[in-house]
């Protein structure tokens, strides 16, 4: 698999917010995301093998391991990858773009923490809305937003889509550029079931740091 980093940092970005987690980044992504953070993983990386992966996420002493980009769903030895970190006993989520269909073979043990792109991203054009009706509630959506726009969007488009109800919904504003106070006014005057999140990495961290 086509790596660009692995680390151990503090989840900060969905429900598993705030533990202790190891981080397998993939390299390549085909979006470009007005906002995106990890341009670094677009390409570059290093050749590694599943085993590899597999013995350092064991050796990591930490029972959660994120598998993030990039775009995980491009890389064809991902469900071997997770099938091994499942048999570890760990407890295994996967961030992706919301722009390819869930890999075949793929267990659905797995967390699947999946990006919505609304109109600020410049991808929405890549939203796949029958990607968002296979998940369940052990899933969950994150739309990360850059203005009030952008949040109207997001619950517009996921109660056309029918999802609101059955899929855990994260929102969560773009580092430096949207106030996460105002974000926080928009849920409670939408009187709607989602969940306001920060990224908690860059608060703990330098948020121009590699690998937090
Ligand atoms: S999908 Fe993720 S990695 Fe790809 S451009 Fe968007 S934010 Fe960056």
């Amino acid at each position: 698999m086509r790596i660009t980093e692995t680390f151990r940092s503090i989840q900060g970005e969905s429900r598993f917010a705030g533990w202790p987690c190891f981080f397998i980044r993939t390299t390549g992504c085909p979006l470009r995301c007005s906002w995106c953070d990890t341009a670094y993983a677009f390409t570059g990386g290093e050749e590694r093998t599943v085993e590899s992966l597999l013995t350092e996420a064991h050796g990591s002493g930490t029972g959660l391991i994120e598998v993030t980009g990039g775009e995980p769903f491009v890389q064809e030895e991902l469900p071997a990858l997770v099938r091994g970190l499942l048999d570890q006993g760990k407890t295994v989520l996967i961030e992706t773009s919301g722009g390819f269909p869930i890999p075949e073979g793929l267990s659905r043990e797995a967390h699947l923490i999946v990006d919505v792109k609304p109109p600020g991203s410049g991808m929405d054009h890549w939203n796949k809305p029958d990607l968002f009706r296979k998940l369940g509630p052990g899933d969950e959506i994150k739309a990360v937003v850059a203005n009030r726009a952008d949040f109207d969007w997001t619950i517009r488009t996921l109660d056309s889509w029918g999802l609101m109800e059955d899929v855990p919904v994260t929102v969560s504003p773009v580092f430096g550029e949207c106030d996460p106070r105002e974000l926080a006014a928009w849920v409670l005057a939408s009187g709607r079931h989602v969940r306001i999140q920060i990224q908690l990495h860059k608060v703990l961290f330098d948020p121009a740091l590699r690998g937090v």
